[in-house]
């Protein structure tokens, strides 16, 4: 039951108040251009509140009692997550608690009173770390190397301190489809592994159940919920870091072929979740080794002759091309 209530929780009820307000006219524009502007965010709000709801029921990621700390860190993505996240828990029909936590990294030039203005007048719990994490990756890599593992490796282990020092039972990051979608094929192309970012994983040090709410959103939808919101946004490049090339040539890719070949994007989004280790190569996750004939059907088994939808033209078709040929 709990399961899905947060999932048939988001389902009900109308966008924030927030999103309702806006409704005068913006400069140069009609009542009826601002009316339908906020009936446009209005649709948006209540998708994000679907998406995430679901995820978060399928996975199982928020349960009766949690304390669920929101990693805020100044991108759109957070902002959106804490936003919907809120919402969630006033209807949701189990009762939960979030504190946002941002972990000020020192970088230079970082607008420090940003967050806690924020989060002090949305009225959510939160807790600003301070921990100079820049200056020791400054010192530790030489110049020009790349700095992100070394900076992402400190910041986990800070926030999973963070998150025993609150007590908190899940850890929310604010990664989205497009996340996922880029680090499967990042893992694929350059590490060789079938292998993405999960909605619900148990943290590297066995202690944390971290939590992706926005795994059903599109980038897309956050990059519009954070201009219909007016999120104050806090500029990602701080640190100085370049861009991960890899993951950039990914994005491309993927721009590329939702371009040019719509459902190409989402079927293979779907298809992470309805996986067949039988007919794949791992022998770890199927025991190809001592695998039998049992005399029996299997329902949903084998096709192994059938025509698959990218499989060469069956013998009747190509006996039929030969025909016509003649
Ligand atoms: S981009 Fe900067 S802040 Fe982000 S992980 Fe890399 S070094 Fe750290």
């Amino acid at each position: 039951m709990i399961k899905h209530a947060i999932d048939d929780a988001s389902a009900s009820g109308a966008g924030p108040a927030l999103l309702d307000q806006g409704v005068a006219p913006g400069p140069g524009g009609t009542r009826r251009q601002a009316e339908r502007g906020a009936f446009e965010n209005n649709k948006l709000h209540k998708r994000l509140c679907r998406l995430a709801g679901q995820a978060i029921g399928d996975f199982n990621m928020i349960e009766e009692g949690d304390k669920v700390m929101v990693c805020v860190s100044g991108g759109k993505d957070s902002y959106a997550l804490l936003d919907i996240l809120m919402t969630l828990r006033q209807r949701a029909p189990i009762n939960f608690d979030l504190v946002a936590v941002n972990l000020d990294q020192k970088q230079p030039n970082f607008p420090e009173h940003v967050l806690p203005e924020y989060l002090s007048k949305l009225g959510v719990p939160f807790h600003i770390e301070n921990q100079d994490t820049y200056s020791i990756v400054k010192r530790v890599i030489p110049e020009g190397k790349t700095t992100c593992s070394l900076c992402s490796r400190l910041r986990r282990g800070i926030l999973y301190r963070v998150a025993d020092e609150l007590g908190a039972t899940k850890i929310a990051l604010g990664h989205h489809r497009d996340d996922i979608m880029e680090t499967f094929f990042l893992n694929m192309f350059f590490g060789g592994k079938l292998k993405s970012m999960p909605p619900k994983l148990q943290s590297d040090d066995g202690r944390h159940i971290v939590i992706r709410p926005l795994a059903y959103v599109k980038e897309e939808d956050t990059t519009r919920y954070a201009e219909a919101r007016d999120f104050p946004i806090i500029p990602c490049d701080l640190c100085g870091s370049q861009e991960n090339l890899q993951r950039k040539q990914i994005k491309g890719m993927l721009r590329e072929w939702d371009r040019k070949s719509p459902g190409r994007v989402d079927n293979v989004f779907s298809a992470l979740s309805t996986v067949v280790p039988s007919h794949l190569m791992d022998r770890s996750l199927f025991d190809f080794t001592s695998l039998q004939t049992t005399g029996q059907p299997v329902a949903g088994g084998d096709t192994a002759f059938d025509e698959e939808p990218c499989a060469t033209p069956a013998a009747s078709e190509i006996i039929q091309l030969f025909r016509s040929l003649n």
